[in-house]
């Protein structure tokens, strides 16, 4: 196949994130109350946030 397109490449869901203590985090995702929850959370020091970003 010719003319691979360049913007085919898929960016969401591979975008790693760490923590400040060099852990790395990772999304998880809890059912409750009827709703998908999405939280981050660090592997090392178990920190967690609502979002990847509120780590820096
Ligand atoms: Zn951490």
């Amino acid at each position: 196949m010719a003319g691979v397109s360049k913007n085919a490449r898929t960016t969401s869901g591979t975008q790693k994130f760490f923590c400040p203590c060099g852990g790395e985090v990772k999304m998880r995702s809890i059912f409750s109350s009827g709703k998908m929850k999405h939280h981050a959370e660090c592997e090392k020091c178990k920190r967690q946030e609502r979002k990847p970003k509120d780590f820096r």
